[in-house]
């Protein structure tokens, strides 16, 4: 490609709205343009790149036995009437009426399209297993689309969903997609990690998530280095530190006049956030009920748990108002369940219910309980609740948990029956009976993994993409493209690599050496050979974008450097 030919977007500055370095220099290397928030078009280079992960993905898909097809986006409303989700899922689906009043959405995901699928086209039990996958764009009105293509509104997901007899059929699936994730990410050129991961809307029991790590990820990872667990935070569990706490007796009410904070109770009393308990209060829409959540007060709590605990959704659920919270006949900054008889639903941390007593709001203003112990002066269901921080024990070894960020790029699910029994997807056993086929997910951010790979690898200059996922392996700069030793040596070495297949650029602009370079260091192009005035001598100087390491050498061995390095994709 002759760089004059070419539509080049890069900018100096990136507009303000974008505030991470992958969010900026995408933008900036003339990748992608934006048109309002979350939405974005992808220029030629973006699009290139987009097309080269794609055609990872497909690869590393069809060798693991699965079928590609392409579904529209747009999906009708009984589909997830059938599946139950129509009601739950909540302001992120996208829902819109044709002109005869009838409700479609766009899809944030596919299960029940591919459940139906395989409903109506999986006609024989010996057509099992089977795994489908598309590449195709989804649809999520996320509440703060941010940070380009990290978090849009629109955005190209790769999903795959698997059909099996059986739980054990089940497990195979999953296991090959997992390992078919790893290789995914890893020829994505991604320092990626696996991740223990919760369900969320998508239901059903088992999951994990594959992380990017990277400092700007959304997600908290806990992991320990010595046995290799890892989960997100949202599942993350750790075992119990076993702390019994200092306010041990019989109940006695005590004046806090205006303590009604933590931090104000600790100073005040002279004893450890461990000591203190919080009770919080949710409103839980889904069940329409009140729900109340007991953590240790050195805690914070993890709602994600507490949704799971109590059956409702994270559409549905939030903190309860002031004035719900005096409906209820609880007191703000002082509540307390000692002697409470309202109508609500009771949950306890594990740490809490554990301890020989503690101190708690009275439920009466400017006044808390001490020595209050669980299961004696008031019940709930216990159940993990807490937020896992460094430090914590590590569930399987007892070793210290710590904490890494990381961009969530897959998730994977067993759904188990979770969508194919509600929507009658079955086959004919060998006993002649209709069962529910064992259904597995599988997502890839296509979309989100660009940019994730731009966020591990950039620098002051630019991006630095791996030589997997490059735009174009290698550009050509003469420094004087009128001259003509410069102009034949580059025709030369352009035809040359070209002949090769290698996907090179001649820059072939009228323009200074210097702006030609800013612009290519900015797009990341791995390979980049100045053809200078060692052009008659066939000397030329070879760059690599990742090293960013300078050498002259001779055209030849400049050519075969390239071609080294492409034979290895
Ligand atoms: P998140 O927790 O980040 O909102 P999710 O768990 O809801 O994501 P999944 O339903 O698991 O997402 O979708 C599969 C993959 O699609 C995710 O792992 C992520 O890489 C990508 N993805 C999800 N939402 C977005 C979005 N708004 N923009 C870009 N990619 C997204
Ligand atoms: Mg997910």
């Amino acid at each position: 490609m002759k760089a004059s030919k070419m539509l080049i977007a890069t900018l100096k500055e990136a507009p303000n709205e974008a505030k991470i370095a992958s969010h900026i220099l995408l933008l900036r290397a003339g990748m992608l343009k934006n048109e309002v928030a979350g939405v974005y078009n992808y220029l030629p280079m973006g699009l290139r790149v987009l097309s080269k992960i794609e055609n990872i993905i497909r690869e590393e898909m069809d060798a693991a036995g699965s079928i590609e097809i392409l579904c529209s986006a747009l999906q009708p409303k009984e589909l997830w009437v059938e599946s139950g989700r129509w009601g739950k899922y909540g302001p992120e689906l996208m829902r819109l009426k044709d002109r005869h009043e009838r409700e479609f959405c766009l899809g944030p995901t596919h299960e029940e399209v591919f459940t139906s699928m395989a409903r109506d086209l999986i006609k024989s039990s010996k057509q099992l297993p089977m795994s489908l996958y598309q590449i195709q764009t989804k649809y999520r009105d996320e509440f703060r689309p941010r940070f380009g293509l990290m978090r849009s509104r629109e955005f190209i997901m790769k999903d795959a969903y698997s059909f099996d007899k059986d739980e054990k059929g089940l497990e195979a699936s999953y296991q090959n997609m997992y390992d078919t994730y790893t290789r995914i990410f890893t020829r994505c050129g991604l320092k990626f990690q696996p991740v223990l991961a919760d369900t969320g809307n998508i239901g059903g029991n088992g999951s994990h998530q594959f992380m990017a790590l990277s400092d700007v990820g959304e997600s908290d990872i806990a992991y320990c280095d010595a046995c290799g667990y890892a989960a997100d935070v949202e599942k993350a569990t750790s075992k119990l530190d076993g702390y019994k706490g200092k306010y041990v007796g019989e109940v006695e009410k005590i004046h806090t006049p205006n303590h009604a904070t933590i931090e104000e109770l600790v100073e005040f009393l002279g004893c450890e956030a461990k000591d203190l308990t919080k009770t919080l209060i949710y409103h839980d829409f889904m069940n329409e009920k009140f729900v109340v959540a007991v953590i240790r007060a050195d805690r914070d709590i993890n709602e994600i748990k507490l949704i799971n605990a109590c059956n409702s959704n994270e559409n549905y659920m939030r903190m309860a108002t002031d004035e719900e919270i005096e409906s209820l006949g609880l007191v703000k900054g002082y509540c307390g369940l000692v002697n409470y008889k309202g109508d609500v639903e009771v949950y306890v941390d594990e740490e809490v219910s554990v301890m020989d007593g503690f101190v708690v709001g009275a439920n009466e203003r400017d006044y808390h309980l001490k020595n209050v112990k669980f299961g004696r002066d008031f019940t709930g269901t216990v159940c993990d609740l807490r937020k896992t921080v460094a430090g914590d024990i590590c569930p399987i070894c007892g070793k210290p948990l710590k904490i890494n960020r990381g961009i969530e790029v897959g998730q994977i699910f067993k759904l188990q029956t979770k969508y194919s029994e509600p929507m009658k997807c079955t086959y004919v056993d060998e006993n002649g009976k209709n069962v529910p086929m064992v259904m597995g997910c599988y997502g890839i951010g296509v979309t989100r993994t660009l940019q994730a790979i731009v966020e591990q690898y950039h620098d002051e200059f630019g991006i630095k993409w791996p030589l997997n996922v490059a735009p174009y392996h290698a550009v050509i700069v003469p420094i004087n493209y009128a001259d003509p030793d410069m102009k034949a040596c580059a025709d030369k070495l352009y035809e040359e690599l070209k002949k090769n297949h290698v996907e090179v650029v001649l820059d072939d602009r009228d323009a200074k050496p210097g702006f030609k370079f800013k612009d290519w260091e900015l797009i990341g192009i791995p390979y980049i050979i100045t053809v200078g005035r060692g052009a008659k001598d066939n000397i030329v100087e070879f760059k690599t974008r990742m090293e960013m390491v300078k050498t002259e050498i001779s055209f030849d061995e400049a050519v075969a450097n390239v071609l080294n390095g492409v034979k290895n994709i």
